[in-house]
């Protein structure tokens, strides 16, 4: 709460220097002013046109002006160098074939190298070499960790998962628990928020990990929630699961390049991630697996293996005698795409160029001026007064993200009154793009990478224009009498 309200009265009192208020587009347009590192240029920002067809124009919108991205958190918009690196993947594999594998500057059969690094940075690991593998997505990899840290036993069987994971979270967790023999009924523990709460109290958490520990196998969380946008303290959470005996594995599709990590100091065992979300690597790119460096030279780990899990220097020899690669490259299949490859790389290129401490100081930002905006708007009583003007119901849009700037990062959910779907729509047909989940959630995630705080007002008005304009919900029928 405390420091929310130290990011509000911070961006109130920039208005008041300035002399505008906080929703007027000449505020929006200095916040962005001031921001003199935005990497925004480096990346496509489709026009309105591209994202809606070039008859724009007849519904009067202007197709040249660009869209309001709000969906990074689904899908990253492309970097500007992306087509120039795929493509020279692609040129080098018609003139030199097979030989690019191991001819040029950079070779196919290291091509993981290039990513490694940066990959390690974003997650906080202090030895990425060691702790980090880029390779298939994040499924896979949640699964492939699991082999190696989910061993269930009689007395020690379950998993704990956070309520409302993301379906692949709940079904890696299922299918794990009856491949071991055992029956999800018994053995998936879910911890929920409390009475009329969206989101999980750290404390809550903490109290099912000692309460059930002793039972629990596997803590498997996700870092930052998909669709509430809560942030959790992996922190917390695995040095109380560790204390118990459970081993911790994460699942950070929405926390890579959104939030600060730090794997190898919070003790995390296992954590896989996608790279096509905040980390623009493209549509349903290539994976990122962790593997905390005190199991380097644990051969003995279970695992399923593959040529890629052998030692690089004698992978070639073919003899079938594994000599396992050390650390998260020993737990690598396949030899590894080389397109995904690259198009990771053009966006880690643009991630290098700043820090994610960085970046998260402008999210901080960002965010507090969409709360700050929303607020305003639909929490006062003279908000929005209704759905469509006629009802006298007002129309509600209420943040379920923690207030809290370290309990969530970029995205914040809104619960809307409104059918979500139409307002979506609606929104779309003005080339402001986010998502909703059903049945009334809307996930707004301003990516300090590319977003404007002018995108954020934009989509602030865009939303009170469409609320106004979309039908009251049927179940409000009887309360119009
Ligand atoms: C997006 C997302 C996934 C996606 O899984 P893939 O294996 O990449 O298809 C998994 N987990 C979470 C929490 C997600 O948000």
């Amino acid at each position: 709460m405390g420091s929310n309200h130290e990011v509000s009265v911070r961006l109130l009192q920039l208005s008041k220097e300035q002399g505008l208020e906080v929703k007027d587009d000449r505020f929006a347009k200095y916040l962005d002013s001031t921001i003199k590192w935005s990497l925004r240029d480096q990346f496509h920002i489709p026009t309105i046109s591209e994202m809606l067809g070039d008859d724009v124009a007849d519904k009067g919108l202007d197709g040249s002006k660009q869209c309001v991205y709000m969906y990074g958190n689904g899908l990253g918009l492309q970097p500007v160098d992306t087509q120039r690196l795929v493509n020279e993947e692609l040129y080098k594999w018609k003139t030199k074939g097979m030989l690019a594998h191991f001819t040029g500057e950079q070779p196919w059969f290291t091509i993981e190298d290039l990513v490694i690094k940066e990959s390690g940075a974003l997650v906080g690991s202090h030895d990425p070499t060691l702790e980090v593998a880029i390779m298939n997505g994040v499924t896979a990899n949640l699964h492939l960790g699991m082999v190696a840290f989910y061993r269930p036993t009689t007395t020690r069987h379950k998993i704990l998962i956070e309520c409302d994971a993301f379906p692949t979270q709940h079904y890696v967790a299922e299918s794990q628990i009856k491949l071991h023999g055992y029956n999800p009924a018994d053995s998936l523990v879910v911890v929920s928020p409390r009475k009329d709460e969206y989101t999980l109290r750290t404390e809550d958490i903490l109290a099912k990990i000692n309460q059930e520990g002793d039972s629990i196998a596997l803590v498997l969380f996700s870092g930052v929630q998909y669709l509430t946008g809560q942030f959790f303290d992996i922190a917390a959470i695995t040095e109380t699961a560790h204390s118990k005996g459970c081993c911790v594995g994460i699942d950070l599709a929405h926390a890579i390049g959104n939030v600060e990590l730090h794997l190898t100091d919070w003790g995390v065992d296992f954590a896989g991630w996608c790279n096509y979300k905040y980390m623009n690597g493209g549509p349903g790119s290539i994976g990122g697996f962790f593997l905390h460096k005190k199991y380097a030279e644990e051969f003995a780990l279970p695992r399923l293996a593959g040529w890629w899990s052998h030692k690089r220097e004698t992978r070639l020899e073919m003899n079938n005698k594994m000599e396992l690669q050390p650390g998260a490259a020993g737990f690598q299949l396949s030899n590894p795409p080389v397109l995904e490859t690259v198009s990771l790389l053009a966006s880690l290129n643009v991630f290098k160029q700043t820090s994610i401490t960085e970046l998260r100081r402008k999210s901080v930002l960002l965010t507090g001026y969409l709360e700050l905006l929303l607020n305003s708007l639909f929490q006062s009583k003279v908000a929005v007064s209704n759905c469509n003007g006629t009802n006298t119901q007002p129309a509600t849009v209420e943040i379920i993200t923690p207030s809290d700037p370290e309990q969530r990062g970029c995205q914040l959910s809104l619960k809307l009154s409104c059918p979500v779907e139409e307002i979506n729509q609606k929104l779309y047909q003005k080339g402001v793009i986010c998502s909703t989940r059903r049945p009334n959630i809307m996930r707004i995630a301003p990516t300090p990478l590319y977003n404007t705080f002018t995108d954020v007002l934009t989509f602030v008005q865009e939303l009170e224009q469409a609320i106004m304009l979309v039908e009251p919900p049927k179940f409000d029928d009887n309360l119009k009498k």
